[in-house]
């Protein structure tokens, strides 16, 4: 074992930490001594205040200094244990539940002096301190009397254990060789890993998210991320493929047939994948477009000029709905050319499913359409040569990579995303793949009308609602978000449905989150179908589903929502001819903050905009972008605080992209975040 090893091993090596410890500190998530080194005191105890007795504070946490003059032990067994102490002005009972008499006798032996820390109460006109934190001799008076760091602690655990444990650690942190370059610690004026990490846990003005301790471990945080993601890269780089060749006949067909004129964008992003599907290098880009920006079209005409290089197409959706529109769509498209289209999904019956398993390995099929049914084993590609996978913003680092790995060297990947990610965590997010991005949205579209309305003026609704539906018109209406409970979210959207079926009996549908998805699914044919006209929904609507017919859409307790995730809900209408109306109710009163939310997302359309402003005002833990990129959150690195730490790592790794994890400058830092698992995801296999 390297001598630096010592904070990757498990707790149950360090002293005084035995079988029952360890056990709640597993519950604690706390398994390496690592994780106790992340487990950072939220806040700190100040016993630094040592008072006399006759000035003492009912309900402040004091540390005194007292001599021991009489006990007070009452014969019955549970009662409480009392201790006579005085100092040179006055006395002061101290107070146990629960402890042995004998125990006392040794802490506060009669007759000497002690320091005592604890909260101080009154009971009967004398001060008193009830099962003390900290008993101590007169010379170990240091330990106590200072301030001292809280950590959340559970069952089984408390401060006084707890500290004995950090304190042997943080005794024993190793000198590690820096990983930072020195410009960048010059410029930061960034101490040692080892100095940072032990100040954090020890003096309360380093714990602050500004202090150059507490940066300098977010930095590594980052950094190491940064660093994964460029590994990535650079692994997927190396990948030599055949170049596709093609003269877009294909698409040049399909363009002449659409019904509009591709946007500039549009036509931009067509070309940096054209480009990539005629390299030597094989293709892992992300496709980055707001709600409705047409990204379909796009990956369609790329992938018919990979058919025209007599190679196969894969798309998958996310939902069979979503998979069989866009088979729709391509069916449309492709009309006048030869490429021949299937659809799989789990729905596809045996005999189908059979031709198509058979077609496929022919060639007989050029582009597969469907769930994630088609990339089964079962499922064999002649001749793949493009992923298409629509609407997985979900996909973390690994899956990713994973991914990246998917139908062989000579087959390249797009992915594609509605979910509007700040530009400034564009690299942090996306840093292993390229990235092409849709700014404009075609002009055609009309942007959402967007109201509120406090809640209790609902009744004012109900008539608006009525006209609707008269012009044959259809409604989302999504239900305030419970987290954390299925059972409540379940049973309010029971009862606003109810409401609502009472009042337009027979044409109202629920979706909840305790329906299988093959339910979901039937209500949302049901809804595209007309058949049910007011949708009622908990969950948010599946996103990337055309349903051309409904304009208006509701939302319950919309300040439970962030910014991005209104507004990727309201994207769900106004998807057809009419102007799609967005109705945002709220308990009546709203915070300043809240009203400023509301405002930005009505004054504008742009996702990428509007998720910025909502990393702006809500921090970005909240942000959709980031809990549903599958980065899971940082421990301690804040895009919000430590925005200056981000740009500076982002502008290194571009600078210096090929910066190499080989041979061990890095290792330390990997494993102190995790993350050599990632890093060692095999690429040959
Ligand atoms: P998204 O980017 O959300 O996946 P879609 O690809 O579903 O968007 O496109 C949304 C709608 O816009 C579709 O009905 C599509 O036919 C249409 N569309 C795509 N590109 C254009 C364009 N350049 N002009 C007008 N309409 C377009
Ligand atoms: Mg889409």
């Amino acid at each position: 074992m390297k001598k630096n090893d010592y904070i990757f091993q498990e707790i149950s090596t360090l002293k005084g930490v035995g079988i029952k410890l360890s056990r709640y500190l597993k519950n604690k998530k706390i398994e390496k001594i690592n994780d106790l080194l992340w487990n950072l005191p939220y806040s700190y105890t100040d016993r630094s205040v040592l008072v006399k007795s006759n000035s003492l504070e009912i309900g402040k946490i004091l540390t005194i200094k007292l001599k021991i003059i009489k006990y007070n032990f009452p014969r019955i067994r549970n009662l409480p244990k009392k201790i006579i102490a005085k100092d040179d002005v006055g006395e002061v009972d101290i107070v146990y539940f629960n402890a042995r008499e004998g125990y006392l006798r040794k802490i506060l032996p009669i007759g000497e002096w002690v320091v005592v820390s604890g909260k101080i109460s009154i009971y009967k006109n004398r001060y008193q301190l009830t099962n003390p934190d900290y008993v101590t001799k007169i010379d170990n008076i240091s330990y106590v009397n200072k301030v001292i760091p809280k950590y959340s602690l559970s069952e089984g655990l408390n401060e006084k254990i707890y500290r004995k444990i950090i304190d042997q650690v943080i005794d024993k942190l190793p000198e590690v060789n820096e990983w930072l370059d020195n410009d960048i610690i010059a410029k930061f004026n960034f101490p040692s890993w080892k100095k940072s990490m032990s100040h954090i846990h020890l003096s309360i003005k380093d714990k602050d998210i500004n202090s150059p301790y507490y940066k300098r471990l977010a930095f590594d945080e980052i950094f190491c991320h940064l660093l994964v993601l460029s590994e990535n890269r650079k692994k997927i780089k190396k990948i030599k493929k055949i170049k596709k060749e093609f003269n877009e006949t294909n698409s040049n067909i399909i363009k002449k047939n659409l019904p509009f004129i591709l946007t500039e964008d549009q036509n931009k992003v067509i070309d940096e994948i054209n480009i990539d599907l005629k390299s030597n290098n094989k293709m892992f880009r992300v496709l980055q477009g707001d709600v409705g920006s047409g990204k379909t079209i796009v990956s369609l005409i790329t992938a018919a000029n990979v058919i025209e290089n007599n190679f196969q197409c894969a798309l998958m959706a996310p939902t069979e709905i979503l998979a069989s529109q866009h088979f729709n769509l391509s069916k449309t498209i492709f009309k006048n050319t030869k490429i021949k289209i299937s659809l799989l999904t789990g729905k596809v019956d045996v005999a189908d499913r059979r031709k198509i398993i058979k077609d496929l390995e022919n060639g007989k099929i050029d582009l597969l359409i469907g769930t994630h049914a088609i990339f089964q084993k079962k499922i064999i590609f002649k001749k793949l040569g493009f992923i298409i996978i629509d609407e997985q913003h979900k996909f973390g680092v690994k899956q990713r990579m994973a991914l990246s790995k998917k139908g062989g060297d000579n087959c390249d990947i797009l992915l594609m995303s509605a979910t509007p990610i700040p530009r400034t965590m564009m690299l942090t997010i996306y840093g292993d793949m390229d990235i092409s991005k849709i700014n404009k949205k075609p002009l055609n579209r009309k942007n959402i009308l967007t109201l509120s309305k406090p809640e209790n003026k609902i009744d004012e609704l109900w008539p608006f609602i009525k006209k609707q539906l008269k012009n044959d018109n259809q409604i989302f209406w999504v239900c305030p978000l419970i987290e954390d409970s299925k059972f409540l979210d379940y049973s309010s959207a029971v009862k606003k449905f109810k409401i609502i079926e009472k009042r337009f009996p027979g044409k109202v549908g629920l979706i909840h989150g305790a329906l299988e998805k093959s339910q979901k699914e039937t209500l949302l044919k049901k809804f595209l179908k007309k058949e049910i006209k007011i949708l009622v929904s908990t969950t948010v609507i599946e996103v990337g589903i055309d349903f051309p017919n409904a304009n208006l859409i509701i939302i319950e307790n919309a300040n439970k929502f962030g910014l991005a995730q209104l507004h990727q809900l309201r994207g769900r209408v106004g998807r057809g001819e009419q102007q799609g109306i967005c109705i945002l109710l709220f308990k009546d009163s709203l915070s300043k903050n809240a009203i400023e939310r509301l405002k930005i997302l009505k004054s504008t359309n742009d996702g990428f905009l509007i998720a910025e402003e909502d990393m702006r005002l809500r921090g970005y833990g909240d942000i959709i972008g980031f809990k549903q990129s599958g980065i899971k959150y940082f421990k301690i690195a804040d895009p919000i605080h430590h925005k200056d730490l981000f740009k500076v790592a982002e502008n290194y790794f571009q600078k210096n992209f090929n910066i190499s994890i080989t041979p061990t400058k890095y290792d330390f830092l990997m494993k102190l975040f995790d993350k050599a698992e990632v890093i060692n995801i095999n690429f040959e296999d």
